[in-house]
């Protein structure tokens, strides 16, 4: 079982699946990393919001598994805009680390009109080596272009909310143009939609003798996309990573392609409408 590396424009590599920690008891946080560091994933994805970061650097450090064989990445809380160097300070603190290999800007939040004060501080965070690759979370076109417009590093990912009921390939592929990686948030609908009750799913699991969620994975993998599907259960944790013993038909990925529901598929805010602290 291997996970692919996905190459990114600043050269750096990270595996294209990984683990996430969004609402994740802090109190189970330690454990479920743990769990996942066993079952071999080397990816986690947390943020300084998810309040569970103590944890996640405390598997980490217990695993034994040498650093440079882990990626690790946190995100910039939409309150901190203007105060980065120290969040990231706080953060690396709490992880337990001397550099993540990928710090995002959480979400744009435009009426603030912080996220280019944000960005070109992150360009120096990467440069100090605190942040091996820097990336957006939540950017739509219009955020990119501001970061092209103003200055000379573009981000490494953008991490949109991605699943079968929200695709916007023709937003997604523009900034795959621009060199972004492209990450999916809610892969697998976040337990909110019946995403994994769908025939086009269920179809696909039954002729591979694998799961709804199995498949769905495997969909966001054969698009490139780059994922990190959370759970709290530890046999789901090790299901979701076992997807690289099958591969999804043409068919199968264009039938699970055609449920797009465009913006009425959206789960979570619009970026342009969150704007909370
Ligand atoms: P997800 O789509 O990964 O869904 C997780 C839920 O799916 C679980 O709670 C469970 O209910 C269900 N599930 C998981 N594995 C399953 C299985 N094998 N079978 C059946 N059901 C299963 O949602 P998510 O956690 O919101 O997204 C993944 C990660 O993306 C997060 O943990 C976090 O790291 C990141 N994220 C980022 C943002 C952002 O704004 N950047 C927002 C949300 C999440």
């Amino acid at each position: 079982m291997s996970v692919p590396n996905i190459t990114l424009n600043d050269g750096n590599t990270i595996p294209q699946l990984g683990f996430g920690v969004f609402q994740m008891d802090p109190d189970k946080t330690e454990e479920l990393v743990a769990e996942a560091l066993r079952v071999g994933y080397r990816h986690i994805d947390t943020a300084a919001i998810y309040g569970n970061e103590e944890g996640v650097g405390r598997a980490i450090a217990k695993s034994g598994i040498p650093r440079e064989e882990l990626f690790v990445t946190t995100k910039l809380w939409n309150d901190r805009q203007t105060d980065a160097a120290a969040a990231l300070d706080e953060s690396l603190d709490k992880l337990g680390l001397e550099y993540v290999d990928l710090y995002l800007i959480h979400w744009p939040t435009p009426a603030k009109g912080t996220y280019v004060v944000a960005w070109q501080q992150l360009i120096e965070l990467q440069k100090q080596g605190k942040a091996k690759s820097i990336g957006v979370s939540n950017f739509e076109l219009e955020h990119l272009d501001q970061l092209e417009l103003k200055t000379d590093v573009k981000p490494a990912v953008n991490q949109v909310e991605l699943h079968p009921y929200l695709q916007r390939w023709r937003e997604l592929d523009a900034f795959r143009a621009h060199t972004v990686a492209i990450e999916a948030w809610g892969p697998l609908g976040q337990g909110k939609s019946d995403i994994l009750d769908a025939p086009e799913v269920t179809d696909a699991a039954a002729a591979h003798d694998v799961s709804p969620a199995q498949v769905v994975i495997r969909w966001h993998l054969q698009n490139g996309v780059i994922l990190f599907p959370k759970s709290a259960t530890p046999s789901r944790i090790a299901e979701n990573f076992d997807v690289f013993g099958f591969e999804l038909t043409e068919d199968e990925m264009a039938a699970i392609t055609a449920l797009d529901e465009g913006e009425e598929g959206r789960g979570g805010p619009h970026p342009n409408d969150m704007n909370d602290a």
